[in-house]
């Protein structure tokens, strides 16, 4: 069993849930190799909040069914684990110690960017698992520093996952087939992520929307590219970030996994 990693994972259309292919399988082969994890921290592109993080302390979150148009099977889901309020709470103190002016809600559930890649990791639901929320309006380097303040809690055994997509401009995926090869703008985006992580080039991370190939065309909103630097940050310097997974669904979306060790 290897030492938890910091995690990220792209978690595409959420019938990844009830679909195989080649992502839906990588997720459902994560928890065998990794050690069990305390609790489950996931910072989700689909929550926002304005002026600082929120987490959410609720000890029984719902599942929320956050998008439409999916066959009925995907509503009735629910992934049933529990809150991790104490963990959560610590969350919060070790944020406002970096200086975030943070956000809590007792109330807050799992949106899918959280449940959906987890019912294929864990499907027993047996693991705690709380949400910590972007920072509306804020990029790369605040989401970085959010990922920093929490390198503690990977010692204590949680898994700090981050989820969103490595390309994600659903404005372009009119007229794709789910197994579309990848465009080139596509690509070359995921190519350069992928190059600048295994070399650890943070800085030029951080400033990828200037440096990377196509980086607007495959981000017309941040949302889905931030997790990432969550976990890059709680990765801690000097950590060594792996390509667990790479493929594409409906061409332009890449389904990229990195683990940070
Ligand atoms: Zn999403």
């Amino acid at each position: 069993m290897n030492k938890l990693p910091a995690l990220f994972v792209s978690h595409g259309s959420p019938m990844i849930a009830l679909e195989d292919g080649p992502a839906h399988r990588f997720l459902k082969g994560w928890s065998s190799s990794h050690a069990r994890p305390k609790a489950i921290l996931v910072a989700s592109a689909h929550w926002e909040n304005r002026g600082g993080p929120a987490v959410s302390l609720a000890e029984q979150p719902r599942t929320i069914h956050d998008f439409g148009g999916f066959p009925r099977e995907l509503y009735e889901i629910q992934y049933a684990a529990t809150g991790a309020p104490e963990v959560a709470q610590q969350t919060v103190e070790l944020l406002q110690h970096a200086g975030f002016s943070v956000s809590t809600s007792n109330s807050r559930g799992l949106d899918h960017g959280a449940w959906v890649p987890l019912l294929l990791m864990y499907p027993d639901a047996d693991i705690p698992v709380f949400q910590l929320s972007l920072i509306q309006g804020a990029g790369a380097a605040e989401h970085y520093r959010l990922g920093v303040a929490l390198q503690s809690l990977r010692a204590q055994g949680v898994l700090i996952m981050g989820s969103g997509s490595v390309t994600h401009n659903l404005n372009e995926i009119m007229g794709h087939g789910l197994d579309d090869p990848a465009p080139s703008w596509v690509s070359d985006f995921d190519s350069w992520l992928a190059e600048a992580l295994a070399a650890g080039r943070v800085s030029e991370l951080l400033d990828y929307r200037r440096l990377a190939p196509h980086a607007v065309r495959n981000h017309p909103t941040e949302d889905h590219l931030l997790p990432l630097f969550v976990a890059l940050g709680a990765a801690g310097a000097g950590a060594v970030a792996s390509r667990v997974h790479a493929s594409h669904t409906y061409g332009i979306l890449a389904m990229d996994a990195y683990s940070f060790n």
